[in-house]
């Protein structure tokens, strides 16, 4: 690929909640419009990432093509070509360079990646027969190999398109350093392989990291929304109807203070129902905040944040039915095929550097 490749990809384990649409969705949409002229921007669907974790496996085909309707919902333009989307499995390169790369990989790189600690912890916590993800667990408790592997998935994912900028959470944060410590690992000993991305102080540079938006669990807000904690209650899915999403707001868990203030660490419940009302209405936090402070009525609060929501999702939801299903197919049909070559390309240099195919 001839210009800077930016590439990002949102994992299709469940619906989308509203703070994956506030917190990655927009931005990533506004940040391909306005860079699409001078960067390639790449925008998949990490559907081999989905079930690291356990989930429903009746539901992924199906949640797959609904995110990239949501992507196009939320505005991602169709007809850019330097905006490329695919599904990662129709790029069988990402498997492929992923087994070399573990072959390159030390066992302790892996026993150090806190999101695999998390996560199994998370998974150990749940007792046989509990439901996880929206179903009953036996032999799914296990925690993964794939978990485990989850970061060289995604050093391939960034390292076959030659990425620099790749925008990460703090969650993500040693995954990326990941990638980099093993692109550069495989340039020493082998020569110039890859293109490694640029360290994660530049890549908030880059992205001007907006203070790392996390919307809360509304039952639970000391822990943000989690499209996989499934329990449900706390959280508001694209999909909602607008009658569920009044209703889990009108449920949210606050305070025993009696007045309005945003503070998170005192009012985390009541800060971020602001968050979400600034978020759903457009308006700046600022004002909400200024609207509400020190008022004492919790009710109309939430009464607000509710029609706010509601009157969010009925608008998204009737783009969601506008979509052009069929030009979306097209592109990425064509967008997949393209990718192949560049990931092909890519692989083929790594076949060809640890003696699978002769040098060219
Ligand atoms: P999972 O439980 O499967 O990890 P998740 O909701 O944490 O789901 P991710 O797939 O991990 O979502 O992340 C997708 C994107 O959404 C990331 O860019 C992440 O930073 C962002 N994001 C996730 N949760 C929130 C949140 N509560 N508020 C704002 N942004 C979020
Ligand atoms: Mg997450």
């Amino acid at each position: 690929m001839s210009k800077p490749v930016i590439l990002t990809g949102l994992r299709a384990n469940n619906d989308l909640h509203i703070g994956n649409y506030f917190g990655a969705l927009l931005p990533l949409i506004d940040m391909a419009k306005n860079h699409a002229d001078e960067y390639e921007i790449n925008l998949f669907v990490p559907d081999l990432h989905s079930f690291t974790t356990p989930i429903d496996h009746a539901q992924l085909h199906g949640q797959i093509m609904h995110n990239l309707k949501l992507f196009v919902a939320a505005g991602l333009p169709l007809d850019h070509p330097n905006i490329h989307i695919y599904r990662q499995s129709y790029v069988p390169a990402h498997s492929e360079l992923t087994w070399i790369l573990d072959c390159f990989t030390g066992m302790g790189e892996m026993n150090r990646m806190t999101q695999f600690k998390d996560k199994s912890q998370k998974l150990l916590e749940v007792k046989p027969g509990e439901g996880y993800a929206g179903i009953t667990l036996a032999k799914e408790q296990q925690i993964s190999v794939g978990l485990f592997n989850y970061p060289v998935l995604m050093a391939a994912d960034i390292l076959l398109y030659g990425a620099t900028y790749v925008p990460v959470g703090d969650d993500q944060t040693q995954h990326l350093e990941f990638a980099r410590d093993i692109a550069g690992r495989m340039n020493n000993k082998f020569g110039e392989l890859f293109i490694v991305p640029k360290a994660v102080k530049e890549q908030h540079e880059f992205f001007g990291k907006e203070q790392g938006l996390r919307i809360k669990d509304l039952s639970d807000p000391s822990r943000k929304m989690s499209k996989s904690d499934e329990t449900g209650k706390g959280i508001i899915f694209l999909g909602d109807s607008p009658a569920e999403a009044s209703k889990k707001v009108m449920a949210a868990t606050t305070d025993s203070a009696g007045t309005i203030h945003h503070d998170m660490d005192k009012q985390p419940g009541i800060s971020n129902l602001l968050q979400i009302h600034a978020l759903a209405s457009g308006e700046e936090l600022t004002d909400v905040i200024g609207k509400y402070d020190g008022q004492t009525r919790y009710g109309d609060l939430k009464k607000d944040v509710a029609a706010s929501v509601s009157a969010m999702l009925t608008d998204f939801q009737a783009k969601l039915t506008q979509v052009d299903e069929a030009a979306l197919m097209t592109k990425l049909e064509s967008d997949e095929k393209q990718m192949n070559e560049v990931a092909n390309a890519t692989l083929l240099r790594v076949q060809q550097a640890v003696g699978l195919r002769a040098k060219a």
